[in-house]
């Protein structure tokens, strides 16, 4: 088999068994924005990605959340994705393009540092956030984490329509967070691998 961006997208997506072959579709289009490099880097780290079906819960999907008592599906909004370090999974109640870069992100830094977040042990990022004073969007701010996640789905450039955050774009953190667009940057090039611890 050839194998093409679409379909290092493709392996990466979990769809086991009852959940219907076109949500991938959806997930995939997302996907194929990072580009293969990157695509295969997080595949090789064991990143999969899962969307959950019709009404189901975090914790029927996730074992480790329903060991760990967390009860995400309690919430009075449950998350539209999530990201569970220890399983390295992806799980997705919404396919919406800003909802699948976004958690996808969180699923690089997690490859990036070996099973941990990456950028809550990088100097790099830690001075990057430190130092910013206008981030990319507004959940940028509220942790490195998030700070990560948000400026690699501001490097693809994956929003939404309907979305009422400013649109996440390679320019608008170029111009708001050089540190940061550098650090990315060279991610990207590398294709992650020689970020990876
Ligand atoms: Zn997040």
């Amino acid at each position: 088999m050839i194998e093409t961006t679409e379909s290092s997208a493709h392996a990466l997506v979990d769809l086991r068994a009852h959940a219907a072959p076109e949500t991938a579709v959806a997930i995939v289009r997302t996907l194929v924005r990072f580009g293969r490099p990157v695509l295969t880097f997080a595949y090789d780290h064991g990143i999969r990605v899962v969307p959950l079906r019709r009404h189901e819960r975090y914790a029927e999907a996730s074992a480790a959340l329903s060991r760990l008592g967390v009860d995400v599906d309690a919430w009075p909004a449950p998350p539209a994705g999530l990201f569970v370090v220890e399983e390295r999974r992806v799980y997705l109640r919404s396919r919406s393009p800003m909802t699948v870069a976004h958690e996808f992100g969180h699923a690089l830094d997690c490859a990036l540092g070996a099973g941990v977040y990456r950028s809550g042990i990088d100097p790099h990022v830690r001075a990057a956030f430190a130092a910013s004073r206008n981030f990319v969007t507004p959940y940028a701010a509220t942790g490195l984490d998030e700070y990560f996640a948000e400026c690699v789905r501001s490097y693809v450039g994956v929003n939404d329509p309907a979305s009422f955050w400013p649109r996440a774009t390679r320019e608008r953190l170029r111009r708001l967070d050089p540190a940061m667009y550098a650090y990315i940057e060279a991610l990207f090039a590398g294709g992650f691998a020689a970020g990876a611890a």
